[in-house]
């Protein structure tokens, strides 16, 4: 057999999925070669060892030795008479006893494994091994030593900087929640590693509260190099984590600042990278922001927006429109849908699409959507008829369990009978705790109520739901009806109206604006239309007018 030297092994290793540097585990990995060479570990390895990537290519015994030099000659033994077992490093500085495994591997490559054995006494191979720790967050800088480190900072020369990247996991309390704690503080531990693993040995990773981690950069050229880093990492940090068995996928967004003389950074670094990291948040999850002079500003009224969002309900700032639906085929109205809107002192009137998803987020949702209810139950009991009322429902609602109860007060305080009231809901609703949800759905239809699905077709999973339970309605998402009609946008209004048909589940197209969209959907067997070409929303004062005064396709423009 040929001899085969260490660089090629590195080639072989690092080509093939032998590659050991992305593997998530509190425990650490190494793969070695004949000459105890490392050709490939993970980050808990070096960081258990107090030591970095840096080894990587060098022999594991100077790591080893590195923290605990008594244990080196037995090692080496181990090591070159091809022996397996396992044996405990104490470490010199805090003694704490790491149990290394050695085990054999395809010749003449070795696998180490590397556990904590100070905090695991039940040492095995299984669970031991996962068992929740957080060995690697409690032995990054925190938050304190940070905001020493950056006050302490001073400029080497003209160009040096210091630059701030601020890292927040995305909807990590909702991950909390459903993986449980345990879990989680593992999956925090693993996003340690792999920040561990994108920063430089000259970087300081630091843990800085919840789900917030800050990485410092001095010496680099920025804004290049934090852009770089920030990039990487939410690259990395999308890629799904093994836990307990479970797959968890997050994401996270990431605030970058900047200091290039010692005045900029007391208390204003962080503070920077943390109004670039809630401007991230808000941008979009998954996304990188440096900080900007105008985010103050902004920021600042994003606050005062979450103030006085939470008193408007307290000072009667909400009002629904209404906006009305048409059959198709009788072109006579069947019914409204009830929008809301937020009439803020000085500002103006405010479209649900800038405060539904804050007030969700604030957890006022709840107060909000009962109102909703509550008041268009009320307003559509006064209208002629039959006509019915849509009311959206936000998924937060169904997720203290008395929404049923809210919809049978909300019916007998205004005395609308359950026929004339439908609930909208979109698919995001089912994504949390499907079973719970679908519970509640059967128990609210059991009341004479109806289930619209809204916005059909935006989501992922749109046939799965309509599978799980009996919707009345498919409300086609406008993005597919209005504006310009290309041939697949056509194609697939036909599909779901198809497939309303074939499931015996009625179809509304949303977002009609004209006559031509109208007729293609009526050719088609679309059953109901709503949308400016039969009327904008009204306020609730206008519409018994509105009512009395239509006349399909004449939207009366003083009403408008
Ligand atoms: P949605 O339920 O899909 O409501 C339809 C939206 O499309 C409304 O916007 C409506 O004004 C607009 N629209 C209707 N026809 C047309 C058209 O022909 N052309 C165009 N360009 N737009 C049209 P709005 O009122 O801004 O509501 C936006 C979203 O806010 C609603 O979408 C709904 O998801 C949510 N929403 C509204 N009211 C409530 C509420 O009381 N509770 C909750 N949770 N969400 C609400
Ligand atoms: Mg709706
Ligand atoms: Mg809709």
């Amino acid at each position: 057999m040929q001899p085969v030297d260490a660089d090629h092994h590195l080639n072989v290793i690092t080509s093939t999925a032998f590659d050991l540097e992305s593997v998530d585990s509190t425990c650490g990995l190494a793969l070695i070669d004949k000459e105890a060479q490392i050709l490939s570990a993970n980050t808990a390895f070096f960081h258990l060892l107090d030591s970095s990537a840096d080894h990587l290519g060098k022999s594991v015994l100077s790591v080893t030795n590195n923290i605990d030099p008594s244990a080196t000659k037995r090692l080496r033994q181990i090591l070159f008479r091809d022996q397996c077992g396992f044996y405990d490093l104490t470490s010199k500085t805090d003694k704490k006893v790491l149990r290394l495994h050695i085990s054999g591997f395809r010749q003449p490559f070795r696998l180490l494994l590397l556990e904590n054995a100070s905090i695991n006494k039940q040492l095995t191979y299984g669970n031991g091994c996962i068992a929740g720790n957080n060995s690697v967050i409690s032995s990054l800088v925190d938050k304190n030593a940070l905001n020493a480190l950056i006050s302490e900072w001073k400029p080497s020369g003209s160009d040096d900087s210091l630059a701030t990247i601020m890292i927040g996991l995305d909807g990590f309390k909702q991950v909390n929640e459903t993986i449980g704690r345990a879990n989680a503080s593992q999956l925090l531990n693993f996003v340690a590693q792999r920040l561990l693993r994108v920063s430089r040995s000259s970087d300081t990773v630091a843990y800085y509260e919840g789900d917030t981690f800050v990485i410092l950069q001095t010496n680099q050229a920025q804004p290049s190099s934090a852009t770089a880093t920030a990039e990487r990492i939410v690259e990395l940090l999308q890629r799904p984590f093994l836990i307990d068995g479970q797959q968890i996928n997050i994401s996270a967004s990431i605030g970058l600042a900047t200091a290039h003389s010692e005045n900029d950074t007391a208390g204003n670094l962080t503070k920077h990278a943390e109004l670039a990291l809630f401007e991230a948040k808000n941008n979009a999850r998954g996304s990188y922001q440096w900080f900007e002079r105008n985010l103050e500003k902004k920021i600042q009224e994003q606050q005062e927006l979450e103030v006085s969002l939470r008193r408007a309900l307290f000072l009667q700032e909400f009002e629904l429109f209404y906006q009305p639906q048409a059959s198709m085929q009788s072109k006579a109205l069947v019914g409204f849908e009830a929008l809301i809107r937020w009439n803020r002192p000085i500002k103006g009137r405010l479209s649900p699409h800038s405060f539904i998803a804050l007030a969700e987020n604030l957890g006022e949702i709840q107060k909000i959507g009962k109102w909703a209810l509550f008041t268009a139950c009320k307003e559509a009991s006064a209208w002629p008829g039959t006509l019915k009322v849509a009311v959206n429902i936000s998924p937060k609602q169904f997720e203290n369990g008395n929404l049923v109860e809210t919809i049978k007060a909300a019916l007998t305080a205004s005395g609308l009978k359950p026929e004339r009231l439908e609930l909208e809901i979109t698919e995001g609703l089912l994504i949390k705790d499907i079973q719970n949800t679908i519970k509640q759905l059967w128990a609210i239809q059991a009341l004479g109520v109806s289930v619209a699905m809204d916005d059909f077709g935006t989501g992922y999973s749109s046939l799965n739901y309509l599978n799980s339970f009996p919707f009345s309605k498919i409300k086609i998402d406008q993005s597919f009806v209005r504006g310009k009609q290309t041939d697949k946008s056509r194609a697939l209004v036909k599909a779901v109206i198809s497939l309303g048909l074939a499931l015996k589940i009625q179809t509304l197209a949303e977002g009609v604006e004209t006559k031509q969209q109208f007729d293609y959907l009526a050719a088609n067997g679309c059953m109901e239309a709503q949308g400016y070409y039969i009327g904008k929303p009204v306020p609730a004062h206008k519409v018994r007018m509105f009512v009395n005064s239509f006349q399909f396709n004449s939207c009366n423009k003083d009403l408008c």
